[in-house]
């Protein structure tokens, strides 16, 4: 590193370029991001909230009510009065965060994965095939085996697969609102009533989902039931940095009960709490302000609006595509899109699109091209991208 201290200007200068290297969200051409450019206000209030740490609240009361508010009102967008849990750095630690409550209540309640017992059983954790790779993550570092449950023709998690695999060393079972591939709602309502009847945990995934199902719902859209009002539902994780519009990072885990919290609290001598449940110690307070901001100005309204256009974009890219001869992987519930065309090998397709300045991404499964529309992407944008698909067809003689 430099001896001498540089001048501000100096520093200012050389960092433009580096940001002139980094693709923008208002030009369009990302289609493949779960994130999008945050709200302005939001991107204000981070930064007046960046000396705030929730790892030591005594000090940051004020910061520390902004996160119960918070809290309470996703909760109650999932239909739960009074939720526990915490804003954390994304959908990643919400999970984990989420499967580390299940493993240490099946350890205390059940003796699985109790390494003081006289016989150490591996805890397994039941996952879709469609299952983000966050839980892969949760499963090294918790040391789960992770079991892993068929789709159906849609997609869905096959509830006979998921039957299929519960044992007597089962600690929790995952259900996805809005897959990270496809945007596809597990069947939740007969995942909670598994989960109730062998008395397991299900925790579900809406990280992308959380902040438009709620809203198309008030909209009139037909989702079924996917949160809290399920009673087998423990936990839920929702990432306000996607569709909630809030600056990364920012995710949240909410649970049912205090005692998912307590059953993984550690003592934090030194500072203003007695214990800990979250993963992180010094912890970030700016996107808990920043995050409550963007939810009071959008308010249900604006998110629902948000969400609507998001699907409307969707509705015409599938619409086209398919009149196009392009076949799409499923209907769109949520704002993704996935297609492939029956004479374009996938990879070769992501390439020329990307020669043309596309960033789009390829799903693994089903392999196909994955389209998010996110709130930057607009009409136009999606007009474009439709006009190079055509000019990509007939480079290849294709119809
Ligand atoms: C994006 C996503 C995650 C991971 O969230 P990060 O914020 O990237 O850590 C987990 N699950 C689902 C379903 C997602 O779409």
């Amino acid at each position: 590193m430099n001896q001498e201290p540089i001048k501000k200007e100096k520093i200012l200068e050389e960092l433009i370029e580096f940001k002139e290297k980094d693709l923008k969200f208002s030009d369009g051409r990302i289609l493949g991001s779960m994130c999008t450019s945050a709200n302005s206000l939001a991107k204000k209030v981070f930064y007046d909230f960046l000396d705030s740490n929730l790892g030591d609240p005594g000090l940051f009361e004020g910061t520390q009510s902004l996160e119960e508010e918070v809290i309470n009102d996703i909760g109650s967008l999932l239909s739960l009065e009074k939720p526990y849990g915490n804003i954390v750095t994304g959908g990643t630690e919400a999970n984990l965060m989420a499967i580390r409550a299940a493993r240490n209540l099946a350890r205390e309640e059940k003796n699985i994965g109790n390494i003081a017992a006289d016989e150490y059983i591996v805890p397994e954790l039941i996952v879709p095939k469609s299952a983000h790779f966050s839980f892969e993550k949760a499963a090294d570092v918790l040391s789960l085996k992770l079991v892993e449950a068929d789709l159906d023709e849609n997609y869905q998690v096959d509830i006979g697969s998921v039957k299929d695999n519960i044992n007597d060393n089962t600690i929790a079972i995952v259900g996805i609102a809005g897959t990270t591939e496809l945007g596809v709602i597990d069947p939740i309502k007969d995942l909670s009533k598994i989960a109730t009847r062998n008395n397991i945990y299900l925790h579900v995934d809406a990280a992308f989902g959380g902040f438009s199902i709620p809203f198309l719902k008030d909209l009139g859209y037909e989702i079924p039931k996917f949160d809290f009002s399920l009673d087998g539902v423990c936990s839920i994780t929702v990432d306000p940095h996607k569709m909630g519009l809030a600056p990364i990072p920012s995710g949240c885990i909410l649970f049912r009960d205090k005692k998912y919290l307590e059953i993984m609290a550690v003592e934090a001598p030194y500072l203003t709490t007695k214990e800990q449940s979250t993963l992180v110690g010094t912890r970030l307070g700016a996107p808990v302000a920043a995050t409550w901001a963007v939810m009071q100005y959008m308010g249900r309204e604006g998110y629902g609006e948000n969400a609507n256009e998001c699907m409307i974009n969707t509705h015409f890219l599938a619409d086209s595509l398919s009149k196009e001869g392009f076949e799409l992987t499923v209907e769109p519930k949520l704002n993704i899109v996935s297609f492939n065309h029956p004479k374009i090998p996938t990879d070769d397709l992501a390439k020329m699109l990307e020669k043309e300045g596309w960033m789009v991404s390829v799903s693994s499964y089903p392999k196909a091209i994955r389209i998010i529309l996110m709130n930057h992407i607009k009409h136009n944008h999606m007009v474009e991208f439709l006009d190079t698909l055509d000019e990509i067809k007939a480079n290849l003689d294709i119809k």
